[in-house]
């Protein structure tokens, strides 16, 4: 194990139970601790991919800047992998995310642009205006790269089959670009599993609900494919920011905002489906990247 890298250490996240969130009579609710992945979300297991593609492909060059729009776990893991591998990188960011993505960005060495949190997209016009420039940039574009599904199909969706032996009733993950929703639907779907697939939104385009998309119609992100999902629905930011407290005090899992919604999501599941039956969620980050927001800072 000698020469093993923190990129190996990406994926193979544990699945576990809730134990006191459920009550009798429910389905039990299995979270995918994504959390677990080096920088603390799912999407480092994205960023290593496209990134290793591209250097497979010569795509990616040594004197390129890796670019991307993130609301913040995507530029986390953009400077993470970066760094190992030696590559500059920049991320357009909005100015409404929470200070520590800054913070732990500056620490990979990442330059950050910051863009008006008036529109939830400002991050992706001004990044695909920089990315014009290709001697400079290497453009990861994580909402338009099959790469991102990709991460997911042989990754995420993989790991779900072995560890539920293919049995999931129903399936409940967040939509910021879609691709872990696409990556895991498409995965199952080529297994012959017949999951309900669950798609969370936030209720409003403001939401607190970082990294999770609304659909107003103003964005949809190229590698969607709605045909793919069951059922598409909302989820208040105090739905979701109670839930994540409760997760916390009642499970010890402490998570962020998404991570509440997504939950919150599969407790109505698991109410409707009943005994016997298995619900998994997505938990797609640590509630560390939010103790300067009003989530924590309650009571
Ligand atoms: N589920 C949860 C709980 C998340 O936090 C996220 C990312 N923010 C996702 C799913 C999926 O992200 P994406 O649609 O960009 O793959």
């Amino acid at each position: 194990m000698a020469d093993t890298t923190i990129l190996d250490m990406i994926g193979n996240t544990p699945l576990v139970r809730l134990q006191r969130m459920t009550e009798p009579g429910m389905a039990d609710v299995y979270l995918k601790m994504e959390s677990f992945n080096p920088t603390g979300s799912l999407k480092d297991r994205i960023v290593k991919y496209i990134i290793e593609e591209a250097e497979k492909e010569g795509r990616l060059k040594p004197h390129h800047i890796i670019t991307d729009a993130s609301s913040g776990n995507t530029g986390i893991a953009v400077g993470m992998v970066a760094s190992v591998k030696g590559y500059r990188s920049r991320i357009y960011m909005p100015e409404t995310k929470s200070v520590e993505r800054r913070k732990i960005m500056r620490a990979w060495g990442t330059e950050i642009v910051l863009t008006t949190g008036e529109d939830q997209n400002s991050h992706i016009w001004a990044v695909e205006e920089a990315a014009k420039d290709t001697d400079t940039f290497f453009y990861l574009n994580q909402n338009g790269n099959p790469g991102n599904w990709k991460a997911h199909y042989f990754g995420t969706g993989e790991e779900l089959l072995h560890q539920r032996d293919g049995r999931i009733d129903t399936f409940v993950a967040g939509v910021g670009t879609g691709g872990l929703l696409m990556g895991v639907a498409k995965r199952f779907d080529d297994a012959g599993v017949r999951s309900r697939i669950v798609a969370v939104e936030p209720d409003n385009s403001h939401s607190h609900i970082e990294g999770l998309l609304h659909f107003d119609g103003s964005y949809v992100p190229p590698i969607w494919d709605e045909s793919l999902i069951s059922e598409r629905v909302q989820v208040s930011d105090e739905a979701a920011s109670e839930t994540a407290r409760r997760l916390a005090r009642e499970e010890g899992i402490f998570c962020g905002i998404s991570t509440g919604a997504t939950t919150w999501r599969a407790l109505e599941e698991a109410r409707r489906l009943g005994e016997g039956k298995i619900v998994v969620a997505i938990a797609g980050d640590r509630g560390e990247r939010y103790l300067s927001t009003a989530l924590f800072s309650e009571g």
